[in-house]
């Protein structure tokens, strides 16, 4: 029997009922990846030792008759920004190619509680800067989908280790859109939760006003369990939200009988991939006829999004990337004085997009420029942050496309940084406003490649989000299909 392509759910019951044991599980999956891999290359680090012994103590476990906890004995992967007590946690940088976190993510620290099979680090662009993986500094996934086709980014290595069956679950995280773009690309379930609702501490930190951690996962019903592990109030995070995490799984109900959505027409433009919109307006349709009450709502400052992302996110960049000097954290590379071993040791060990985010962020930052630059970015951001106030006022959740386009080829846009910013117009204002997304697919394009909804929720309502996609999802035969397709791969 395959498991790899099964949801944790579905797994979770097979071993409680001891139909199969963890060990076999975790075989299975890494078969999968035996197989998968040399054309996916969604991995940076496999901790297979690790992961069976996880595993083997799992069954021990449930042999003794002791109960397990959802996830308990499941195998995934975690992105490898996330940090990892003993485990290389390399940011896809060369910059930290050898680093070893002394400790762990506080999401780790939740994950252990129900100890999970953890089978390794998966790839991404480097330091999460990019959407399309092919920012790595050691090398590019690939679409399970269609090799030749990014998987997204920068979670890419988390997507398509789900979508090819080489992990059941993983983590992401998602500062503009890097948990939800891969997810739609690859065809599974991603949430990136309020700002706040889950820890980041122990996340290699990007544009900490914007990152935050979430599930990649085959179905929403996994993902409304993974993030009840990992979602809560965390000291060693400032921003932490205090407030009581509900029971995700009372989201899990087929509801949305005068659901009030909003459309928001600032993300129907002219121009936007045919495809991608027939199987937006498609869903649309579906939530008409469950009932829902569906209407037109405007988001006005929607075309300043990437303006003011691109301007907020590099510069706070700039910021955090400064301890990579060569002195406390990573790599080192020599030179006559310390102000050359510095230099060498940024420009030989960061990529080019990392470089590039670096000098836009100190150029927004610096006398001069801060004004009209920085600042005017802080206060259209709290513009856009308004919409969603207001538009809230009406709505209970948004239904947007979560790209613009299907998957692309791998290569097609590297040429022009540009145009890749732009594929995350629909994405971005979520991380400015803080709010609740998932992506959960939609259909496919002619070419069979995924295609992903996004629906976003008021502040903390990551129970409406869900309950609105679970809805969705049991409502589609594709979705089913969808599950049981074997990646290409
Ligand atoms: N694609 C966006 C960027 O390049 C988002 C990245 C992210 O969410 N980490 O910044």
């Amino acid at each position: 029997m395959k498991l790899y392509n099964k949801p944790a759910h579905e797994l979770h019951e097979m071993l409680a009922k001891k139909k199969i044991s963890s060990v076999e599980l975790t075989k299975d999956v890494l078969a999968r990846m035996d197989e998968t891999e040399d054309k996916i290359h969604a991995y940076i680090t496999e901790t297979r030792d690790a992961a069976l012994s996880q595993a083997a103590a799992v069954d021990e476990k449930i042999a003794r008759g002791e109960e397990i906890a959802y996830f308990e004995g499941i195998p995934g992967a975690i992105k490898d920004n996330i940090c990892t007590k003993g485990v290389k946690t390399t940011c896809a940088s060369k910059m930290l190619e050898n680093f070893v976190p002394p400790y762990n993510a506080t999401v780790m620290e939740h994950l252990e509680k129900v100890q999970p099979v953890v089978l390794g680090k998966v790839n991404m662009d480097e330091f999460a800067m990019g959407g399309s993986t092919e920012n790595s500094a050691f090398y590019p996934t690939h679409n399970p989908w269609n090799v030749q086709c990014v998987p997204g980014g920068s979670s890419g290595g988390s997507a398509a280790a789900v979508a090819s069956g080489s992990a059941i679950w993983a983590l992401g995280s998602d500062t503009g859109g890097s948990i939800r773009q891969p997810a739609s690309f690859c065809g599974v379930v991603g949430m990136k939760p309020t700002y706040g609702r889950v820890s980041r501490y122990g996340l290699v930190a990007f544009a900490s006003s914007l990152d935050q951690i979430g599930p990649l996962t085959r179905d929403v019903t996994d993902c409304a369990h993974l993030l009840q592990l990992i979602a809560g109030h965390d000291g060693y995070d400032s921003t932490s939200s205090a407030s009581e995490v509900p029971d995700y799984t009372k989201a899990l109900v087929q509801d949305v009988k005068g659901l009030k959505i909003g459309i928001p027409k600032e993300f129907f433009v002219k121009g936007m991939d045919a495809e991608v919109e027939q199987a937006v307006r498609g869903a649309i349709e579906q939530f008409k006829a469950m009932g829902a009450d569906v209407r037109e709502i405007s988001l006005p400052h929607t075309e300043y999004a990437i303006s003011v992302y691109y301007l907020i996110a590099p510069a706070e960049a700039a910021t955090n990337l400064e301890r990579y000097d060569g002195v406390s954290y990573g790599a080192r590379v020599d030179g006559a004085d310390v102000v050359e071993m510095m230099t060498k040791t940024r420009s030989e060990k960061f990529g080019e997009e990392v470089k590039r985010r670096i000098l836009i962020g100190n150029y927004a930052l610096s006398a001069g420029y801060y004004d009209a630059y920085y600042l005017k970015a802080l206060k259209v951001r709290r513009l856009i942050k308004e919409d969603y106030d207001k538009a809230f006022e009406n709505v209970d959740v948004i239904v947007t496309p979560t790209a613009p386009t299907p998957a692309y080829k791998i290569g097609e846009m590297t040429s022009d940084p540009l145009k890749m910013y732009l594929q995350d117009i629909y994405t971005v204002p979520l991380n400015l406003a803080g709010l609740p997304g998932i992506s959960v697919p939609c259909g496919y394009s002619r070419e069979k490649l995924p295609i992903g909804l996004q629906i976003i929720g008021k502040p903390l309502d990551e129970m409406t989000v869900l309950r609105a996609a679970y809805t969705y999802e049991q409502s589609q035969s594709f979705y089913k299909e969808m599950a049981e397709t074997e990646a290409k791969a």
